[in-house]
């Protein structure tokens, strides 16, 4: 029952809208997933915030002659209204700018040197004698050497995927001026992997069946054909965490490094926001604690092998550097449900190019439950899938619409209408009724497991296909025909028919949570599913962030077939969505590349 989950959902870059695919990449499943459990009754903390202090972030504050820290408050407050938006359910999506988050990093930074996993080297970095400074990786582009992408990050492809050695980049240029850089040593810290690897893939094999196949073949695959190497987790830049160490001014922790502490230091700000400033150990240090990480391929590395790395290293030092008396070791990823990529009509999402849904725009023109709807049957969680505007019209057209609406609206005004606003009384239920609820309570198990397996898609296609049986049952037995002969029947088939219709409610909760709870409030209840969401400004000595929190007091879902009793309320209802034109395929073909 105490079962306590990590939900820690991607880190979104701070310089860039947040389009269709990340949404579906990453947040959407987290969110999906975290209120599946809270319905469950466990114990969720989903965690997340702005990546404040990616190299493109400087440079963009560069092209922009603006500054890293304006650069990154704006888009943070755009993913912050996005998600409200959404309703993605984060318990805290925060920053990596924070104080909290400075010394968290550079406490787990102190435990590996001090369990001896870092090491110093010096290494070739790129110069830009143009401009007489070194540049970070990504002011570097050039052609993979791996797959023959042109625009490749120096230290990884976008296109393969692979960590790239920034040594074997084939013609390099500068993303700033063009020019050609120039490899020269510089002296970082390194993390050495190779010394971690036994340690990294024991807890890869313990993990191996149950994985996602493209996750075991890029983490315990790429280690076993070709082993690990110290990687650089410290920079020549002067944007982001120092390193804790004297004599080491102008150089900070690699983002990549210090991004994925934030899963650790958001569930530490939490705690301390929520007046609990230890309740975060019962994520991070119970023994049977599960965690879980939302990603996108792209970032499958970085989750996959270094962070278990990182906390395999800091070990218990961790806690003794917080001031911890009783110290314990961190809870390792239990899964790491990565997806892949979506396209747009056909074609790889662009940002540079304006190819792209961005989700701003979107909820300007419609609302977020047709959105996570299509979203989640078309999650690629296996495969690249497409958003494909004609498919998008119609799946909303003709499932969310026909399939579960109009069923919804259908028999809760018939009942309205009939039986006086309220729940019908059935009488004896027949055979064909009680058939009908036993499917539907077995959809709790079977969507259930779906769910707790991370099968998103899976487990919606499971709910809507059970919202077709009770259609067919309606088709069936027509109360709208037989309460002309027998108001008797027609209620028996109204009530199985609303008691059918609260149980999807609950089932189909975790993906469509705004629709389902103007459902909620025709079916009569008072209360909400689930908690609220809020934002706060939160202050330390490094200026004032803006949180985004969602606070679980007053929900009342649970994962259980409806009790609805004869005689409770009803609301005379409203479309749960709007059927669309068709003319939005084109409209919003025309808009693409065009508009912003
Ligand atoms: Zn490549």
């Amino acid at each position: 029952m105490d079962e306590t989950i990590l939900v820690a959902a991607a880190w979104p870059y701070a310089n860039a809208q947040i389009h269709v695919g990340n949404l579906t990449g990453a947040y959407l499943p987290a969110d999906i997933f975290a209120r599946f459990h809270r319905l469950k009754g466990r114990r969720v903390l989903m965690v997340s915030g702005s990546d404040a202090h990616g190299t493109p972030i400087t440079v963009r504050a560069d092209a922009e002659n603006s500054t890293p820290l304006d650069v990154y408050k704006g888009f943070h407050k755009s993913f912050l209204n996005i998600f409200l938006r959404c309703g993605l359910t984060y318990d805290l999506f925060t920053s990596t700018h924070t104080r909290n988050h400075f010394n968290v990093s550079q406490n787990l930074f102190l435990a590996l040197k001090g369990n001896n996993y870092l090491y110093t080297d010096s290494e070739q970095q790129w110069y830009s004698p143009s401009q007489s400074r070194f540049l970070p990786d990504r002011y570097v582009e050039g052609t993979c050497y791996i797959c023959g992408f042109e625009g490749a990050r120096s230290d990884q492809c976008d296109n393969c995927g692979n960590l790239l050695d920034p040594n074997l980049l084939i013609n390099p240029r500068s993303k700033i001026d063009g020019s050609s850089p120039e490899l020269r040593e510089t002296e970082h810290y390194y993390l050495d992997l190779g010394k971690l690897q036994p340690q990294i893939v024991e807890f890869l094999k313990e993990r191996e069946s149950s994985w996602r196949p493209n996750v075991v073949r890029q983490s315990l695959g790429q280690i076993l054909a070709d082993g690990l190497r110290g990687r650089p987790i410290t920079r020549d830049l002067d944007w982001g965490i120092p390193v804790p160490i004297d004599g080491w001014a102008g150089k900070c922790l690699y983002v990549w490094f210090e991004a994925v502490i934030g899963y650790l230091s958001a569930s530490i700000e939490w705690g301390k926001i929520s007046g609990d400033p230890l309740a975060w150990r019962d994520w991070w240090h119970k023994q049977d604690a599960k965690a879980y990480y939302f990603i996108g391929k792209d970032n499958i590395p970085f989750h996959a092998i270094i962070w278990p790395a990182q906390l395999l290293g800091s070990g218990k030092a961790f806690d003794q550097l917080m001031g911890l008396e009783d110290c314990e070791e961190l809870v390792l990823p239990t899964d790491v449900p990565s997806n892949e990529f979506m396209n747009l009509e056909g074609k790889k999402i662009s940002g540079s190019r304006n190819w792209a849904v961005y989700v701003n725009d979107f909820l300007e023109r419609y609302d977020p439950d047709p959105l996570r709807y299509y979203l989640t049957v078309n999650m690629p969680e296996s495969r690249d899938t497409d958003w494909d505007w004609e498919e998008f019209y119609k799946k909303n057209n003709d499932e969310l619409v026909a399939t579960w609406g109009n069923l919804v609206n259908r028999v809760l005004s018939f009942a309205c209408r009939h039986w006086d606003n309220q729940v019908p009384e059935p009488g004896l239920l027949n055979a064909e009724d009680l058939s009908l609820l036993a499917a539907v309570e077995q959809g709790f198990q079977v969507v259930g497991d779906e769910m707790e397996a991370v099968h998103l898609r899976a487990a919606l296609n499971e709910a809507m296909r059970l919202a077709g049986e009770v259609n067919r049952y309606l088709d069936q037995t027509s109360p709208w025909l037989t309460i002309k002969t027998s108001r008797q029947d027609a209620a028996r088939s109204i009530y199985t028919a609303i008691k059918a219709i609260d149980s999807l409610k609950t089932l189909l909760s975790p993906f469509l949570p705004f629709t389902c709870q103007n459902l909620h409030e025709y079916l009569g209840y008072q209360g909400t599913i689930f908690g609220t969401q809020g934002t706060e400004t939160i202050e330390d000595d490094l200026g004032e962030h803006e949180v985004l929190r969602y606070y679980p007091e007053g929900a009342s879902g649970i994962w259980e077939p409806s009790k609805l009793q004869p005689g409770q309320k009803l609301l005379t209802p409203k479309p749960l969505f709007k059927k669309l034109d068709s003319s939005i395929v084109t409209d919003e073909r025309s808009r693409l590349g065009v508009s912003n």
